[in-house]
């Protein structure tokens, strides 16, 4: 029996209420302003693919349910897998896959899978541009792979001839991005394709940066053969916070049989999770993946049909590049890719006497209740600012948002920044402990 009384915080109702209300006020998302975090891809998403995905048939459904009693979700599944295919140019896709990386993951043990089978167990080298994101050398490391890094030019882009010194009998396949971490589209992407080839390896293409390239080009008609996408980037899931995503890998005929289970299959009509595949790596997650995930997904590549879905990457490369050309060029001239345009992205960098201007006028942005671009990646690029405003801003936002940037700059090479920001609930940030997270500890 207890002997004192608890120590519960006495507060009335309406004082918890102004507690958690002042709280959701600390917070940032896209319904309260432009998030444009390059590589990111934070785009709005509609509320009927949120709706759809918390309807009752959806959150009831139990992954040990008899198939006959989820044929309709099985089928969306089946449909969800035809339209990826059809996006991407792939024979076909597995689902199941939670994020990126760890579609990225899938594609590499594919990969290895398949060469062991052709009895080419030496080639043990991948190739990895050295724009690429990280999780792309790391994931073929963790595949056991050697990771080889190929040069990008003085523009950013991967050329053929560079490809070309490093293939050999070594090399199972290379991971190419496009278009890449700079915003620009690989012009020789299909020599390279050809160059890899030819050397005996396989094409992985890193779908993250899909945003850009809907119902405009298929990475299965560039000659790859695996692929990932990031359903939580490019098709209407909210990734803030790192909540539930999918990245479900695709392939190319060849490589089909080595997809990791389960597959959706609907021969007849009868829609069911088929875990008899020839050859395949394996399950990698449990059931179908985030299935609230491939839901959103499905209802957004429905609500907007093909025509749709290549005026999202029309609107998100016309951002891009209005906002890129609003911003004065003396204050943030691009290293990379002189006279291209830009893809879903543009990369500048901060021109100032001092470095750290790329994170100054990071929080100056935070001052004016904006978000700030990516800072400092990709890190080829010095003092980088990295802006992706997608296919979902106005014009007046985009317009805000450049004037904001250069009116902050004039205020860094004045001087008259200060010590940023002012206005925040939180000041100062242990930048140091925040990029090392091992050494993070969370104080209240
Ligand atoms: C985001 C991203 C990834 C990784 O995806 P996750 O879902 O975060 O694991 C891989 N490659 C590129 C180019 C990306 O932008």
């Amino acid at each position: 029996m207890r002997r004192e009384g608890s120590k519960l915080p006495e507060l009335s109702e309406l004082q918890v209420l102004r507690h958690f209300n002042r709280l959701s006020q600390m917070n940032f998302s896209v319904e309260l302003g432009m998030y444009p975090l390059g590589s990111c891809t934070m785009k709005y998403n509609p509320k009927v693919s949120e709706a759809i995905a918390a309807s009752d048939g959806m959150r009831n459904a139990h992954p040990l349910q008899h198939e006959e009693t989820v044929q309709g979700l099985l089928g969306i599944f089946y449909d969800l897998e035809r339209a990826l295919s059809e996006i991407t140019g792939m024979s076909r896709f597995s689902l199941s896959t939670a994020a990126g990386a760890q579609g990225e993951f899938a594609g590499v043990l594919m990969i290895r899978k398949y060469l062991d089978d052709q009895g080419s167990r030496e080639r043990d080298e991948i190739l990895v541009p050295d724009s690429a994101h990280g999780t792309n050398p790391a994931s073929a490391a963790m595949a056991g792979f050697r990771v080889v890094k190929v040069p990008s030019d003085s523009q950013g882009l991967v050329r053929a001839s560079a490809v070309r010194k490093l293939a050999s009998e070594k090399t199972a396949g290379m991971m190419f991005t496009v278009p890449n971490t700079l915003g620009l589209f690989e012009t020789e992407v299909a020599e390279i394709s050809e160059e890899v080839h030819r050397a005996g390896g396989l094409m992985y293409f890193d779908g993250a940066n899909m945003n850009a390239l809907l119902g405009k080009s298929r990475p299965g008609d560039m000659g790859f053969d695996v692929v990932h996408l990031n359903l939580h980037k490019t098709f209407a899931t909210p990734h803030g916070g790192g909540g539930p995503g999918a990245g479900p890998v695709g392939a190319s005929k060849r490589l089909e049989k080595y997809l990791p289970v389960p597959l959706v299959s609907g021969e007849g009509g009868r829609f069911a999770l088929d875990y008899d595949v020839e050859r395949t790596i394996g399950p990698l997650k449990g059931f179908v993946g985030n299935s609230a995930v491939l839901l959103r997904a499905y209802a957004y590549i429905r609500l907007l049909g093909a025509s749709g879905l290549s005026d999202v990457s029309s609107l998100a490369v016309l951002a891009a590049n209005y906002l890129w050309r609003s911003l004065d060029p003396e204050a943030f001239p691009v290293s990379h890719g002189k006279g291209l345009r830009r893809k879903h992205e543009a990369v500048v960098s901060v021109k100032s006497e001092f470095p750290g201007g790329a994170m100054k006028l990071a929080k100056a942005l935070l001052d004016r209740g904006m978000h700030s671009p990516t800072v400092y990646f990709p890190l080829i690029v010095s003092e980088a600012l990295m802006i992706e405003p997608t296919e979902s801003e106005p014009l007046e936002v985009l317009d805000e948002y450049a004037r904001a940037l250069n009116e902050a700059h004039r205020a860094l090479v004045a001087g008259e920044l200060g010590d940023v920001p002012h206005n925040t609930s939180v000041g100062k940030v242990d930048e140091v402990k925040a990029s090392h997270p091992a050494t993070l500890k969370v104080h209240w």
